[in-house]
This record gives structure tokens, C-alpha cells and sequence, in this order.
């Protein structure tokens, strides 16, 4: 495939405009590994190395959505991996917007940081997410993009009033949790079964 014909598949799956134009404009191909440059529009995931994938980009695309991202948006993101969502994400809030992303592997984050050095509003964080990054709490929106066994309670606690959490959630194959916040009330509901790679949990 092309990048056009993903950009249309996408689109006929229920992918509104916005977020294809964003996956026009940065593009996959600068974050697959050079053995893969020519699956970089499949819709599939790609292995980056280190075990990890960079995700399918219907899956990333299906949470954008589901973010409901806005300008200015103050975004936590669990397993930069590649860098691509973190991109993405920094183009669709713009340059008001932050992104805080975090990733355990080392290698994956100083090449996530290399390749996101032009992104002034993505910040990355060498670290074991698995319980949030406090620091910089409250959040507008939280992202997981590897799935703990069970709901992170000290991640929820992470979230901004009126703010939106996504995780993938389980053991082998995962459902999407989405987490909306008003106030101190926390409404659960799921948007699905997905597969991504295990929340590494460093202090188990
Ligand atoms: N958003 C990524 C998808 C990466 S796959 C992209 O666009 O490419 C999930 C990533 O989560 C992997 O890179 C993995 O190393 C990382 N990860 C797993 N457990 C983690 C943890 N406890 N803290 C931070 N990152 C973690």
C-alpha cells in the first residue's frame, strides 16, 4: 500500500478528516526501522526493535479519535516506542499543546528524542511509566500504549477534571478502557478488543 490507499482505508473505516490529515502530514515512514521502509503504509504494526512494534495505524488512529483531542491539550502518553503517536499527538493539540511521553526501553527513547528534537512541545522521558509521571499531573488526556494486566488507580489519579483516559487493559488480548473524569466521578466504558505489547512493571 501507499500512503494514499492507507489514508483511504482509514478514512472508510470511520477515521474522521482530521486525524487522517495529521498522518498525511507526519509521516510513517520516518519512524519505521530502514528494513522496513516498505511496509511503512501497511496497516499493520512493524517491529522496532528491542520486542516492541510501532503500533498498526488504524489503532493509532482509532485512539486519537477516541482522545478527542483540542488545542492546547496537556497530553501523557505511556510507551513513546517509535515517536509516531507522539508526533501526531503534537501536531493535533499544536504548539500550545504538551506532550509528555514516557518510555522504559532506553535505546527506543533517545532515538524517539532524536527524531522528535524538532517537536518543541514533545518531551521525553527515559522511565518506567507503569505509575504515571506525577510531576507534571494534572493531564487533559492520558494515553497507555502498552497494556497493564489491570487499570493503573495511580495513573487515573493523573487525570485533569474533564479529562479523558484510553488503556488498553488485560492479559493476552486487551480490551480499550476509556475513562472519562467529571470531577471526582470516573465513567468507565469499551471501545473494543485490540493486541498491543505488555505494560512492563518494574516494581512487581
Ligand atoms: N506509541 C508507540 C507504540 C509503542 S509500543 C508508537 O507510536 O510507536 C509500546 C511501547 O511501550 C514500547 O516501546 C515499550 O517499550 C513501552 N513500554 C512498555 N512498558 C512501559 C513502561 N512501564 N513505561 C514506559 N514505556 C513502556
Amino acid at each position: 500500500m501507499n500512503k494514499k490507499e492507507l489514508i483511504k482505508g482509514l478514512r472508510d473505516k470511520g477515521i474522521k478528516e482530521e486525524i487522517l490529515k495529521a498522518i498525511q502530514i507526519i509521516d510513517r515512514k520516518n519512524f519505521v526501522s530502514e528494513n522496513n521502509l516498505e511496509e511503512a503504509y501497511e496497516d499493520h504494526p512493524l517491529s522496532i526493535g528491542y520486542g516492541q512494534t510501532i503500533s498498526q495505524p488504524y489503532t493509532v488512529a482509532f485512539m486519537l479519535q477516541e482522545l478527542e483531542l483540542k488545542k492546547g491539550d496537556r497530553i501523557l502518553e505511556i510507551g513513546t516506542g517509535s515517536g509516531w503517536n507522539a508526533a501526531l499527538m503534537s501536531y493535533l493539540v499544536g504548539e500550545n499543546g504538551e506532550i509528555y511521553s514516557v518510555e522504559v526501553v532506553k535505546e527506543l527513547a533517545e532515538k524517539a528524542k532524536e527524531i522528535l528534537g524538532d517537536y518543541k512541545n514533545v518531551f521525553v522521558f527515559n522511565m518506567d511509566g507503569s505509575r504515571g509521571l506525577a510531576q507534571y499531573a494534572p493531564y487533559d488526556k492520558i494515553i497507555l500504549t502498552a497494556a497493564p494486566k489491570q487499570m493503573p488507580e495511580e495513573i487515573k489519579k493523573q487525570l485533569g477534571d474533564g479529562g479523558i483516559l484510553l488503556a488498553p487493559v488485560g492479559e493476552y488480548m486487551q480490551k480499550l478502557i476509556k475513562i472519562t473524569r467529571k470531577k471526582d466521578k470516573f465513567t468507565e466504558t469499551e471501545k473494543g478488543d485490540f493486541i498491543f505489547v505488555p505494560l512492563v512493571n518494574k516494581s512487581q
